[in-house]
């Protein structure tokens, strides 16, 4: 697919600075061998190995809450073959599957949508079909490569839209940072095969681990594309000797977490100003080719990027770039073919996420589906279930929220009168993208009827292209929502300055119509909190009441901001993970500042409604932090994710307050307690 492989998935979404309540982090790696059991304040028993260790639940919270409240839970939990993890996320996400899997297997559903979601889905799982058609998909598009003979063929081939063969960049229509309201182009760098383009510099062990990884796919793949297993090992080791060069002009995982990135990546120019950038390289020729050529203006997030390319692309450099293309068509498709080629992928995601075992076939297939076919799966699961009264249950809640933090924003002795002034204007311009949305994209035309899986995906693949292609120098239609609405996930979205809180989390210990107050607010209520405060945390900050990248602040106001955060990244940065491995401060200060911000607003906001029980309060939020990792998944929170690891999402936020001191009396010398002199909320 196009525009969903690897190579194009990450950075076509450069633009899309959600900020999310939970990351979805695409690969990770094994963690030290050694000294699992250490840590510093608290052990960390999200990792599965941890919790096999203790003998018996503790008796009071006093030392950890969060293995207080989840001892039993982790306990007694196995990680499912296939997956790097379990979680109380997983568990609403596994309500919301038994629920779509009655939608894509119930034959008497009618309308479009049911028609769609349920012909791809029994196209995923027709193995006599897929097997029969083999690598045969794949090998077309490797063929036109491999019979490429000069420059010019290359770029004809990039140029035409049919051919599926890959690109060196990523372009898509987004609205962009000055103005929020007007689609534009964006060029973007691709992704790469080890995903930050740090490991190039000095490998990790997630490198590592992802290098082993590819390196088994292509000796398994190319072999059946004509290769030698030789061949293949040369042709990796060339594919990662071309992306060492590329990835010196492409930004670290670091840079992206940092501050200024957006600064960074903003550089809006003219078309023909972004197109002048490269001589040898054709980026002119291939927008031109796609159609893209419409937008009157563009952002190019990492010029260096471009520049790169255009030393590359050269006659002498020609085999190099053809390799590049045959290794990345037979590793980034292999879940597209048949069963051999499948398990490979499978293969693959269980030597990097340290799973065993595969998904259930239907499941893969359900996620599928909801990748690709968003918006049908999305309508047709609400013409099977209503959720209008969920829609107004949360829209209200919201907006308490929304008033509540007003009080919060007054209430700032840090905060002049004229930030906090631009500050409450931004809070109340916030829009309530509550459930599911009242418009949506129009999917009339697209059909696939008598297509095979590989052919579908495809289809879908053009469909949506021939879409993004019709939006720059067009207004936004805020009405329709771009993302889906059944993940297991909440947003906020600066460029609306929207806070999104979508079906896929309402279920489980987020939402359910006969919860206690407490742990209403514990769940669904402290997500929406964590939301609104991402309106003013690091990045959000940065962003006006209409979504324009402009700065509200005062100087001085910005600046104590900045100390009280630096404050809140010094306490992070103090305390040791498992393997002896520092916690990354840096990367998790927003959503940091979006949990402590957002449990502050649900204290309050029960306070408010009368007589509270905080014991139930604080171990109903630490039961929505509930999780397993692999080893593996546990390394890459811990050293790309930009959320906490969830022991500290739990134990650093409610330490910060005195309620939860007091419900539990604890005291100088207990595991959770924290000097109020130390605390560091910077809301
Ligand atoms: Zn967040």
């Amino acid at each position: 697919m196009k525009k969903q492989t690897r190579n194009s998935l990450k950075r076509a979404a450069a633009l899309l600075l959600a900020l999310t309540l939970l990351s979805a982090l695409t690969a990770t790696a094994f963690a030290d061998e050694e000294a699992l059991d250490d840590g510093s304040p608290w052990v960390d028993y999200v990792l599965r190995e941890n919790i096999q260790t203790v003998e018996a639940r503790p008796e009071t919270p006093r030392d950890d809450l969060y293995l207080y409240a989840n001892y039993d839970w982790a306990k007694t939990t196995e990680i499912r073959p296939g997956y790097r993890s379990e979680s109380s996320f997983n568990m609403v996400a596994d309500e919301i599957r038994e629920m779509s899997m009655a939608v894509l297997t119930d034959e008497s559903l009618e309308g479009e949508d049911a028609e769609l979601v349920q012909g791809l889905y029994s196209a995923f799982l027709d193995w006599d079909a897929r097997n029969a058609a083999g690598v045969e998909p794949i090998q077309k598009i490797i063929d036109r490569i491999r019979d490429v003979s000069d420059l010019d063929g290359l770029t004809a081939l990039f140029c035409d839209r049919d051919a599926h063969a890959g690109q060196f960049f990523a372009f898509s229509s987004s609205t962009g940072f000055n103005d929020p309201e007007t689609y534009l182009l964006v060029l973007s760098t691709m992704g790469l095969l080890l995903g930050d383009s740090a490991e190039y510099a000095e490998r990790t062990e997630m490198g590592e681990r992802l290098e082993a990884a590819y390196r088994m796919a292509a000796g398994r793949m190319l072999p059946r594309f004509g290769y030698t297993e030789e061949e293949a090992e040369d042709m990796v080791d060339r594919a990662l000797g071309l992306e060492t060069e590329l990835a010196g002009a492409i930004m670290t995982s670091a840079e992206q977490m940092s501050p200024d990135y957006i600064q960074r990546i903003n550089n809006e120019m003219s078309l023909d100003e972004a197109l002048a950038t490269c001589r040898n390289f054709p980026l002119s020729t291939i927008i031109k080719g796609w159609g893209f050529d419409v937008a009157e203006r563009c952002i190019v997030t990492e010029p260096a990027y471009f520049e790169k390319l255009d030393e590359v692309y050269t006659e002498e450099r020609l085999e190099d770039l053809k390799n590049y293309l045959i290794v990345c068509a037979a590793i980034d498709n292999m879940g597209l073919l048949d069963r051999d080629s499948y398990e490979v992928s499978i293969a693959v995601s269980n030597m990097v996420n340290g799973s065993t075992g595969a998904e259930p076939d239907e499941e893969v297939a359900y996620q599928l589906v909801r990748g690709t076919l968003t918006t049908p799966m999305d309508r047709a699961f609400l013409a099977k279930y209503d959720a209008t009264q969920m829609k107004e249950d949360i829209t209200r809640i919201c907006q308490e929220c929304i008033d509540f933090y007003r009080r919060m924003l007054n209430e700032e002795e840090w905060l002049s009168a004229e930030t906090r002034q631009k500050a409450i204007e931004k809070l109340d311009a916030i829009t309530i993208n509550a459930v599911y949305p009242d418009k949506w994209r129009d999917y009339s035309g697209l059909s696939l009827e008598g297509l095979d899986y590989f052919d579908s995906v495809m289809a879908i693949s053009d469909f949506m292209e021939e879409y993004n292609r019709s939006l720059p120098n067009t207004k936004k239609d805020h009405k329709i929502w771009d993302f889906d609405i059944l993940e297991t996930n909440a947003y906020y979205n600066p460029q609306e300055n929207s806070i999104n809180i979508i079906r896929g989390i309402l279920g489980g210990v987020f939402y359910q119509e006969n919860m206690s107050r407490e742990e209403l607010y514990a769940g669904i209520g402290s997500v929406i909190g964590h939301e609104i405060s991402h309106a003013f945390d690091t990045k959000g900050a940065q962003f006006d009441a209409s979504g324009a990248l402009n700065n509200w602040w005062t100087e001085a106001d910005y600046n104590a901001f900045l100390s009280r955060d630096q404050k809140l990244i010094d306490f992070f940065n103090s305390m040791t993970a498992f393997g002896g491995y520092q916690v990354q401060g840096q990367n998790i200060q927003t959503e940091a500042i979006a949990d402590m911000a957002g449990l502050k607003c649900m204290l309050g906001l029960l306070e408010e409604k009368g007589e509270v029980n905080y014991r139930d309060f604080f171990e109903s939020y630490a039961k929505v932090w509930a999780r397993l990792n692999t080893r593996e998944m546990e390394y890459l929170c811990l050293m790309q994710d930009s959320h906490p690891l969830h022991y500290l999402r739990t134990n650093v936020t409610v330490q910060q307050f005195d309620q939860f001191l007091e419900a539990y009396d604890i005291r100088e010398g207990d595991g959770m307690y924290l000097d109020p002199a130390d605390r560091s909320l910077v809301w």
